[in-house]
Formats: structure tokens, sequence, C-alpha cells
């Protein structure tokens, strides 16, 4: 066992994990800190889904990202043998000049992009699960579909552990050195000190504690999954038939959903995208109350009307978001030995093995041929 690393890794969530299984592939010496256990259902990765798509309606600077991270979400259900993803197609529904749809189209257009316009009877015709108004329409986009958060997590630090990671569980980064040049940086933890020419930080929401020099302000959400039986059963809504999607009303309010992924008792997930009350990751309301479930039937009603049919279980999930909604990127703007992912703000996880191929990048060469100008921290001075 070395007693000084290349690289320690903070945090061994989604970003954390697709990054130590980089650097070892890479050949680096890597140890990787989580505070809790292998894909855990504590932070940000777990809930069984994350939407995929690459027309992104957030900015299409997002894209050429996306377009690298399905090559390497293809590698990785190569070479983990695992369902990490599934392309369903994707149906962002809205009026033509909301965000879902307008901004959607402008990144298909941009980066040519497979896609397909549909009013609002094509949508009732093609997905007769949904009921838009008259005045919807949507893009559809082939190349969409479910990333798999808790195998995504595992086979990411399967394959590490398999190239010499060595990955520690249960063990809580307290504390943080990085002296500058020619000095090692150091992380202190509640079971000892350990070394390293390079600390990467992807500690989800956590980040405020641990990055409190940042200069951004991360701000923890709890957002609750739901999952619901419908009524006639699952039939209409399995992932061969049933695109991912996501549905903004006039108002901003945007819900999205997936199709039945486990088995006809295993419901369909649907939430709120944002909407969140501002949490402590440390004591976070996990329990699902009475008024909220309603809230989503009363929602769901009118625009996907055989969903609400049986209430089957829900899960409280943390957004760690900054002021813009972009991540934070990039190595630390006054640390020399430190490269920090955060603030995902919500819509971090189809990005998973990119992010952590350029934290490789960013971690061991000080610089990276991906574009991530949008996600310098300096960008958001708060
Ligand atoms: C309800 C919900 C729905 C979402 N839907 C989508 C979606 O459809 N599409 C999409 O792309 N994205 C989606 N996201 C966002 C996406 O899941 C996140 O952006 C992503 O999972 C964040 O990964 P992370 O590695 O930053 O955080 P995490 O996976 O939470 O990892 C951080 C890790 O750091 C560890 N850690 C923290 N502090 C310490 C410490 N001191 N010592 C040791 N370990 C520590 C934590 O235990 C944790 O394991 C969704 C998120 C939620 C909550």
């Amino acid at each position: 066992m070395p007693s000084s690393y290349d690289v320690i890794i903070v945090g061994l969530g989604g970003m954390g994990s697709a990054a130590a299984y980089h650097l070892a592939a890479r050949g680096h010496r890597v140890l990787g800190l989580e505070r809790f256990g292998q894909a855990h259902d504590l932070g940000s990765s777990h809930g069984g889904s994350r939407i995929y798509r690459q027309a992104y309606f957030e900015d299409s600077a997002y894209v050429p990202l996306l377009l690298r991270a399905h090559e390497l979400w293809q590698k990785l259900a190569t070479d983990s043998g695992r369902e990490v993803f599934t392309e369903t197609g994707g149906l962002m529904i809205g009026r033509e000049d909301s965000l879902a749809v307008a901004g959607t189209l402008d990144s298909a257009r941009k980066w040519g992009l497979d896609h397909e316009i549909l009013d609002a009877a094509d949508i009732r015709r093609r997905f007769p699960t949904f009921t838009p108004a008259a005045e919807d329409i949507a893009v559809h986009e082939r190349r969409a579909g479910v990333a798999r958060p808790e195998a995504t997590v595992s086979a990411h630090l399967d394959l590490a552990r398999g190239r010499g990671a060595e990955l520690r569980f249960g063990e809580r980064v307290l504390g943080w050195e990085d002296d500058g040049p020619g000095r090692k940086a150091w992380v202190v933890t509640d079971r000892g000190v350990h070394t390293a020419e390079q600390l990467i930080f992807a500690p989800g929401a956590w980040a405020p504690s641990l990055l409190s020099d940042l200069g951004v302000t991360v701000t923890v959400e709890r957002q609750v999954m739901y999952w619901f039986q419908p009524e006639g059963g699952t039939g209409p809504f399995t992932a061969d038939r049933h695109p991912v999607y996501i549905w903004e009303d006039p108002d901003g309010t945007q819900i999205y959903g997936f199709p039945s992924l486990d088995g006809p008792e295993g419901g369909a997930k649907v939430a709120f995208f944002r909407k969140g009350l501002p949490s402590d990751p440390d004591t976070l309301d996990r329990r699902i109350h009475p008024e909220e479930i309603e809230a989503m039937t009363e929602y769901l009603r009118p625009r996907v009307p055989a969903l609400p049919g049986r209430f089957l279980k829900g899960a409280a999930c943390m957004y760690a978001s900054t002021p813009d909604e972009h991540f934070v990127l990039s190595r630390h703007p006054e640390h020399t030995r430190t490269t920090v992912a955060c603030g995902f703000s919500g819509h971090g996880f189809k990005f998973v093995p990119v992010i952590g191929e350029i934290l490789a990048d960013l971690a061991t060469e000080g610089s990276t041929d991906h574009p991530i100008a949008l996600f310098d921290p300096r960008r958001v001075r708060v």
C-alpha cells in the first residue's frame, strides 16, 4: 500500500467515482475517500434513474460534453457489463417559447442533433399517456434516455478498484491543506492523515463546508422523487414505448419523468425540477409528507392522467446549486494542488463519465481540451 498517492479524491459519488476510474485507468496511484458506503442513498446520486439528453436547453455550450459523455457511457457499459444507461428517446413538452422547447431546439439546430417537432395532436397520438394543451408542442430527441445512478457509481468504482485504486468507505474528511509548490497536499480524516501530489474535491451537497474559500455560493435544496403505479398497469409506460420527458408549464414550472424501469410492480418515477426547500445535508428531512404526494398527484392528473394511480414510494435527494445553475469544474482558484467539481445544480448526472475524464486531465495535466470555460468559479464570485 503506497504511503503517499498521486491523487486523493474526496467524495466517491457520481463525479468522484468517475474521476477514480479515469485516473486509475491512466496508471495513477489513487486514494478515494467516502464518508458513507458504495453507491449510497444519502447524497445526490440515488433513486434508480437520471435523464440523459443531448439537445441541452440550459445552454448549447454543454453539447460537446454530452457528445463525449455518450461515447463514454457506451464504453462504461461495455467495460463493466452493467446496464448503466438505456436509450428511450426524450420528449420536451411546453409552449413554443418555453425554455424546455425553445432551448432544446436551439441546441439541436446549432449542433445538428437528430430531433422532431410534434404538435399537441402528434403528442397525443404517439405518446397517449400525455394530454397536452392545444398550444403545447414538443421536441422529440431520439438520443435521450435513462442513466442509472447506483449502477454507474458502482461500475466506476469496481473498475477503478480493478485498476489498483484504493477506495475507503466510512471515512470522513475533516480538513485539508494544500501547501503549494514543492510540498505535498494532505487531508485529515476521522481515521488519520493522507498525503498526495494532488487533491480532487467532489463532495456534492457538502461542498459549502469543505470548500469555504472557493468564492461561490452553493445552495443545497431538498428534492423529492415520487414513484406511482399507473392506473391500468405499467403497460403503456414501459421503456420500449415510453420516453423520458420534461414538461414545462407557462408559469415556468417543470416536471420530469421516466418510463417504468423496474418491472410491472416498480411503477414510474416523476418529480418537480427545482422547487426544492433549502436544506442542510446533515439534517435533511427524508420523510415524504402526505401533502407533497397530494400536490404531485393533483399536478399530474390533467397532464399524465393514468400515472398517479397508486403512490408507491418517495425518496429525498439533494441539488447543490450555484447562483446561475452552471457547474463548478476547475482548478481551485486559491490552491495550486487542488481541483474542484461541485455545484452540479440538479443536472449533472448525465455528464458523469466526461466529468471524470476532465477531472483526471485537470489533476494530472493542469488543463483539459474539453470546453469548460462556463464552469470557472470566478464567473460567479458571490
Ligand atoms: C432528485 C434528483 C434528480 C436528479 N435528476 C437528474 C437528471 O435527471 N439528470 C441529470 O443529469 N442529473 C440529475 N440530478 C443531478 C445529479 O444527480 C447530480 O448533479 C449528481 O449526482 C451530483 O454528483 P456529485 O458527485 O456531485 O454528488 P454525490 O453523488 O452526492 O457525491 C458526493 C459524495 O461526497 C461524499 N462526501 C461529502 N463530504 C465528504 C467528506 N467530508 N468526506 C468524505 N466524503 C464526503 C458524499 O458522501 C457523497 O458520496 C438529479 C439530482 C437529484 C437529487
